[in-house]
Order: C-alpha cells, then structure tokens, then sequence
C-alpha cells in the first residue's frame, strides 16, 4: 500500500467521494502496473476489513467536517444554526464530533435526545424536538434537559405540550410545523410537504393555533418549522416553501405573535450516482433559495440537513462469499444484507458499489479489469435483499472486498436484525487514526431479552 502516486489521477476518480474516500495508486513491484486501492483518508480499506471483518461501516471524520462547513460557508450571511438531524446517523461519536464543530441537533424521539445529551451534555440549548407523534414522557424529558424549541405538530399536542411544562412549571418554546403543501421530487415515502401527509399543520389552520398556543400559559411561541421531505436535490420547492412561510410569519407578527426563528428543516439531497463536484456551490444555491424569501424578516434560521452531512461520509464495506449463476445470470452473493442497508429495498435506491481494490490500466492496452454484469446481493431470504440489480461491475473473486458507497447517512441508523444478524461494527478515520465507535454486535446480544 505504499508508493502512493498524489500526482497521478486514478482512473476510478467517479467512483471517488473526497476528501474522505480516495483510491490511490499502489504498486505491486517495479515491474507491474499498478493497483489502485480505495482509503478512507489515509487508510487503506483492505486493512480495515482485516482487522475488523465486515460487514463494516466505515465513516470519514473530514468528510463530516466538510460538509458541516459548506453549510456555515452558504448561510453565514445570516443568523443561522445548523441542528444535525440526528435520525440519519446516531452514532455518539458522529454527534460529539459534530456537537465539537458547533453543531446543534433536531431530534425525534427520547431516544435520540439521549444520544445527543451523552454526546454533549451541554447541546440541549442548540436541540430542536420534531415528530408526529412525542409521547409524554419524551416531552418531559425534553423540557427537563431545557432544549431549544418544539417542532409541534398538532392541537393536541399543543395541550399535552402545555400540560407536561404546567407540571413541571416551565415555559416550552414553540414553533408549529406547518404543511406548506409544497410537493417535491422525492420517492414517495420520504416526501412530506403535501397536505395528504401525516405531517404538520395545515399552513391556511395555522393562524387559529398559534392564537391558541399563545393564549396557553406554559408556552412560548417562539417560531415557524417546515420540512417538505428528504432527498430533494432541486432548489425550488424549498424557495417555494420558504415563501409561504414568509407570508405566514408576516401574518403571524400581524397577529401579536413574537416570531424569532424559522425552521427550514432538512432534505437537501445528494449525487448516488456520481462524485459532487462542487458541494460548496450547491449547498450556497440551497442557501440562496432558503433566505431570499426570508430578506428582511430578521428571523433566526434553523437548518436541519441530515443525510447531506453524513450520507457521503460513510461506506459499507462487504465481503464477495460467493459467485453464482443461473441460467446466464449472475450473482454476488456478498456478507452484507438488507437488514444492514435497506435503502436499496425499502426505497429501490441507488448506490454505486466499487471494488476495494482496481487494477489500473494494462501496460499494452490501457484497458481496465474486465467487467461483467450481476446482481449484488445479501444471503436474506427475500427477494428483496439486494444492492444492486444487472450492474456492471468489474469482475471481482470470491474473498474479494466490495465499498456501498454514501452509506453514511440511512445506512447503520435503519439496521435491524432481521434473521438473526448482529449489527455490523462501525468505525471513524481521521487522517491515519482509527477509531471503533460501534462494537460488532454478537448474537448473544441478541438474545438477552428473550426468555424461554
Ligand atoms: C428526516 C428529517 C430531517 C433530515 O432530513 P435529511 O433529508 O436527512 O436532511 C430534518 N428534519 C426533520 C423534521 C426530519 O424528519
């Protein structure tokens, strides 16, 4: 793995996500051409998968930093914070790392406002609570550990919301999530911005609301959230949503109301099919559509990206057990499984999967390996278990070692334990440290609940 090559230019660069995941050139001997081998910064995949087996999440510390960057980069003319959204990846170390960068949270259930106390005992002040559904116990967690705002979501859970503060004789501040009725081009599970969506307010109801809200004795209307949906990768809707919400708070400040942030919410998308090449402008184009509408309102924002910070700063690194055909078609049959990565069979999603090692161009013909068209799939029993289907990858042996590229966001946070498969491990590279933030599960751990 040494002789890198800085200056020579893989040629498996669309397969790359920088700065964190990078093949570099590595020769085999003076003689031979070279291999290319894919790092997570300046560690070799290969090496993790031997030390740690796989399936194995492997995540980019400078490639979460990056990100997070953009976004300060693109928002920092106006009073912005950006709350992680915690559901995309929760892992303590994901959060303390974002939590040491400045970051706040959204949150969306108990669970998570653990996570993010344990990561930072001091991050409540920057965490937003959002979902349709607090019970309430998290709500009274929530206002005990003195978090930011609630992202309230209906009549009756303004009452509850009032109740569990009366008890506790505290003020919760507010912001009604309204339901701009803003549709966007998203896979149908994962948009939320339409009034037949469970989520929200009516945006045409909320005036009537936030006049109940206000009159409520333990609450604070403080704010307007929105969150149109996830994997948007086109900068209208968010405008369009944006706009609504300016009138709303125009009416809103009409009525009496102290309205002091705006809530834009997440789901700015990213490139599965290709290497961003530009994330800084595209976040800066996202910034442009949220805050044009907002000029002059003198509202603090709230931003809550989720899978644009972590998506492409992880990978899921498996293992090729067996290579099958039948009848012509053909099979990878890898160690990874749904139950470790189920975008591809809950939403039919699209990752690009690359081997972990390519060899470089022939010496005589500058071709590549050779390719061949499979299907890549986990040892589950359901049809639906799959990576990728009739993809042309080259051609790789049992024992060799496949990357699911921009799985870092979606990925370990949906695993389940579907056939009785322990979790995978998770570990962060910074530069050539390496650290295990989640231990492999192990069966046992499996069943220590259960009784027979
Ligand atoms: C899921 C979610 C997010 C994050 O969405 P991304 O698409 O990952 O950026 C933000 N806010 C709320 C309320 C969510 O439900």
């Amino acid at each position: 793995m040494s002789g890198r090559s800085k200056a020579m230019k893989s040629p498996y660069a669309d397969f790359e996500r920088p700065p964190g995941f990078v093949y570099r050139a590595a020769r085999k001997s003076a003689r031979l051409v070279s291999d290319y081998v894919l790092f997570c910064e300046d560690v070799p995949l290969p090496k993790l998968a031997a030390r740690f087996g796989t399936p194995l999440y492997v995540y980019s510390t400078s490639t979460i930093r990056a990100r997070l960057a953009a976004f300060e980069k693109a928002f920092r003319g106006f009073p912005h914070t950006v709350c992680y959204s915690v559901k995309a990846n929760s892992n303590l170390s994901v959060l303390r790392l974002l939590a040491h960068e400045g970051c706040g949270f959204d949150v969306v259930s108990g669970g998570e406002l653990e996570r993010v106390l344990a990561a930072d005992r001091h991050a409540a002040k920057k965490t937003v609570f959002s979902g349709v559904g607090k019970t309430r116990s998290e709500i009274t967690s929530a206002l005990k550990a003195g978090i930011l705002i609630f992202n309230v979501e209906s009549e009756s859970e303004l009452s509850v919301l009032a109740e569990c503060a009366g008890k506790l004789r505290k003020t919760a501040c507010v912001a009604l999530r309204v339901n701009p009725d803003v549709a966007a081009d998203t896979h149908p599970y994962i948009a939320t911005g339409l009034h037949k969506h469970k989520f929200g307010v009516p945006i045409d109801r909320a005036r009537d609301l936030y006049a109940k809200a206000a009159a409520a004795k333990h609450l604070r209307v403080a704010g307007v959230s929105v969150h149109i949906g996830s994997q948007i990768t086109d900068a209208s809707p968010f405008r369009e949503a944006m706009a609504r919400v300016t009138e709303l708070v125009k009416d809103l400040r009409f009525d009496g109301h102290n309205i002091n942030y705006v809530d834009t919410g997440g789901g700015l998308g990213i490139a599965y099919d290709e290497a961003e090449n530009d994330f800084d402008g595209y976040v800066a184009d996202y910034a442009r559509a949220v805050t044009q509408p907002l000029r002059g309102l003198n509202v603090h924002l709230l931003l809550e990206p989720g899978r644009s910070i972590a998506g492409p700063a992880g990978v899921l690194l498996t293992s090729v057990l067996y290579k099958k055909q039948n009848d012509g078609k053909r099979f990878l049959i890898v160690d990874a499984a749904m139950n470790d990565l189920i975008r591809p069979a809950l939403y039919g999603a699209h990752h690009e999967i690359v081997p972990v090692v390519q060899s470089g161009p022939q010496k005589t013909s500058g071709d590549l390996a050779k390719k061949e068209t499979a299907d890549v799939v986990g040892p589950i029993c359901e049809s639906g278990d799959f990576f990728a289907r009739d993809r042309e990858l080259p051609e790789v042996k049992e024992g060799d070692q496949l990357a699911i590229l921009d799985t870092g966001a979606y990925g370990m946070a949906l695993a389940s334990n579907y056939n009785s498969r322990p979790r995978p491990a998770e570990v962060l590279v910074a530069k050539n440290s390496v650290k295990v933030i989640r231990h492999r599960e192990t069966v046992q751990q499996l069943l220590q609940n259960e009784r027979v």
